[in-house]
């Protein structure tokens, strides 16, 4: 059999150096043909040389890349186009950001599977998605909680979903009081208990907006609406969720935390390939796995995601691009770890949604929420 041709988005970052790894675990299953980056132009140039790919892609150049790229042949090609050019079997959108959005939509638009890592992309565009989608089952979540109930949903076609259990670590400040969230500090809200991500997801995480969004998420990718959608904290980050179906019967999926069997399944299906690509499982070791309800007092992040899922139009959008604004000001120490839910709730109280908008006014929503949430005030100095 041919190998799986794959484009990889994304490629120096996080889930993209791990996609990579998955390909090079499985040189006859799969072939890297595609490689993208922002603007880490030497990463990506190390990228070529050792996968040698037919097309590349970066925002920034470099001597190194240009020399690169001319010695194995690389064609420079933009992320959309390879998205959509020939050749390609399958698309990783492991951009984060709304860099991934225009590229995801324009790969379904022709008919081309996309495995998602991006969160954003369902997140402002979800509806938008669908619709290009137009019921074709192009679309392969790589988060390791969809990943788990897409997993839990093969071979259920036509079965009532009655909830999803999205299960949630709680990340790095999951044992503070709300009075200890006052003081801390960006390297340690860097520092997650179970997964090793980039910074923005893993500040995400432990402000729990990682777990609206992805609630938001499920809305899309299973088609239900929010109040089916629950997270279950679940500190040990093993079962990676659960669905529970019409007659109580609660289907789980479990592994270590690790993005390679994910992304290995997402690029696989629908085949599930006999090796693993990270260690196995080995439960009697764990001992005793916990669960226990989110505190929204403490996280008010995951209230504001919901919120803006259960609104929609142009708020989830709006509330995205605040957080990614806010999350950066944290990591800069402009503002404390507790105002960055100040910051994303002051945008969406500023703003007037748009009901079913078009890409044009998502983006423009985008834009807007960044530019407020740069300069809105929070936090009354200390
Ligand atoms: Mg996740």
């Amino acid at each position: 059999m041919e190998p799986i041709r794959v484009a990889v988005l994304g490629s120096t970052g996080s889930i993209g150096r791990q996609t990579l790894d998955v390909i090079r675990q499985l040189p006859g299953v799969f072939r890297a043909v595609g490689l993208t980056a922002g603007s880490n132009a030497d990463a990506l140039a190390d990228q070529v040389s050792l996968v040698k790919p037919t097309f590349a892609y970066s925002e920034k150049t470099s001597d190194r890349l240009r020399d690169a790229m001319s010695e194995t042949g690389t064609r420079w090609l933009s992320p959309t186009e390879i998205a959509t050019v020939s050749g390609i079997d399958v698309v990783m959108v492991g951009t984060a950001g709304a860099a991934g959005l225009i590229p995801t939509i324009s790969a379904i638009s022709a008919g081309r599977p996309v495995a998602l890592a991006n969160k954003e992309v369902l997140v402002m565009a979800g509806h938008l998605v669908r619709r290009a989608l137009a019921g074709r089952d192009l679309l392969r979540p790589v988060d390791s909680e969809h990943s788990a109930i897409w997993q839990c949903l093969w071979g259920e076609d036509g079965h009532e979903i009655r909830r999803i259990l999205l299960t949630a670590s709680g990340g790095a400040f999951r044992d503070l009081d709300s009075a200890a969230l006052h003081d801390v500090t960006s390297e340690q809200a860097l520092n997650h208990p179970t997964w090793n991500m980039g910074r923005k997801i893993t500040v995400d995480s432990a402000t729990l907006m990682n777990k609206g969004m992805e609630t938001i998420e499920a809305m899309w990718l299973f088609d239900v609406p929010m109040e089916k959608v629950e997270v279950v904290m679940h500190r040990e980050s093993i079962v990676h969720s659960l669905v529970e179906f019409g007659d109580g019967s609660v289907k789980a999926q479990l592994g270590l935390p690790d993005m390679r069997l994910p992304i290995q399944c997402a690029l696989a299906f629908p085949d599930r390939i006999a090796q693993a690509p990270a260690d196995r499982l080995d439960l009697p070791a764990l001992g005793t796995l916990n669960f226990g309800r989110p505190d929204i007092g403490r996280f008010p992040c995951l209230r504001l995601a919901r919120q803006a899922g259960d609104r929609g139009g142009t708020y989830p959008a709006v509330m995205a691009a605040a957080d990614e604004v806010a999350v950066d000001r944290f990591l800069r120490e402009e503002i404390r770890f507790i105002d960055i839910a100040s910051v994303v709730e002051k945008v969406m109280d500023k703003h007037d949604s748009e009901a079913d908008p078009e890409l044009d006014a998502v983006l423009a929503a985008d834009g807007w929420a960044r530019r407020f949430a740069a300069t809105v005030r929070v936090g009354a100095a200390v």
